[in-house]
């Protein structure tokens, strides 16, 4: 059975004071979720919201890491200063870091990698664009991205990352994948994983949707047989909309 993951994207919002405050909201009212809750609050928040959360079973995420320990690359933070400040999660690879920071498939399977020799948890993203979705291109675009992130990986390795569906179409537009869109790329992302690593690894991992995911549309993406949780950016913002996502079972 794999344990169903919310996790909130916080992006570029929020000053340190403005994140310890929505940490203490959802704190007090993440309680009894049915799912594992995580938040990736900005670099300059996260040691702050860590200390709000400490005791909770609330997970704090980074929302980008460099692969390397250490070195001059300026504006950049590592695996060991995340494990410092006990932030054991990190979001890799998302749409915004390709597309604005030219992000790789190949760099994003070596952060990918860095991050589980740290142990921490990485969360990769994956997703297609509209002009790919509408070229027939999905299933090669997402089988491309997941297969060198599992090149990247040891079968044990591999059991212990997050994969995060994200069409780049339904990221802050609105426009949320129908469940059985999701549907249909969560259950291909499982095949790739299977045929690289086995049946188990691919039935133990979870795949996380994220693209729009509301309080309205939730329960409807949560019920597909391979969508494990939901990567949330802009209902991620307002306590009382993460929390609805969070304790989606009652929406
Ligand atoms: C995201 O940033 O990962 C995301 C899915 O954003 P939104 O929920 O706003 O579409």
């Amino acid at each position: 059975m794999r344990r169903a993951l919310i996790a909130g994207n916080w992006k570029m919002y929020k000053t340190t004071s403005e994140a310890v405050a929505l940490a203490s909201e959802i704190k007090k009212g993440a309680a009894g979720a049915p799912s594992d809750v995580l938040i990736a609050p900005p670099f300059t928040a996260l040691a702050p919201v860590v200390s709000v959360l400490e005791g909770t079973s609330i997970a704090v995420a980074a929302q980008n890491m460099h692969f390397e320990k250490e070195g001059a690359f300026t504006g950049e933070v590592s695996a060991p200063m995340l494990k410092d400040l006990k932030v054991a999660n990190v979001i890799l690879g998302h749409s915004e870091r390709r597309q604005y920071f030219a992000e790789t498939d190949e760099g994003v399977a070596r952060k990918t990698k860095a991050a589980l020799d740290n142990e921490i948890m990485p969360i990769s993203c994956v997703g297609e664009t509209l002009a790919e979705r509408e070229s027939g291109k999905t299933m090669d675009v997402i089988g491309r991205q997941v297969n060198t992130i599992l090149k990247a990986l040891t079968i044990a390795e591999s059991t212990r990352i997050v994969i995060a569906y994200e069409p780049v179409w339904a990221i802050g537009t609105g426009k949320v994948a129908t469940p059985e869109q999701a549907q249909e790329v969560h259950a291909f992302i499982r095949q790739c994983i299977a045929k690289f690593h086995g049946a188990q690894v691919a039935d133990a991992l979870r795949i996380l949707y994220g693209g729009s995911v509301k309080p309205d549309n939730v329960k409807g993406l949560m019920s597909q047989t391979d969508i494990d949780g939901a990567l949330v950016g802009g209902a991620s913002l307002k306590a009382d909309s993460f929390l609805n996502l969070v304790h989606y079972d009652k929406q």
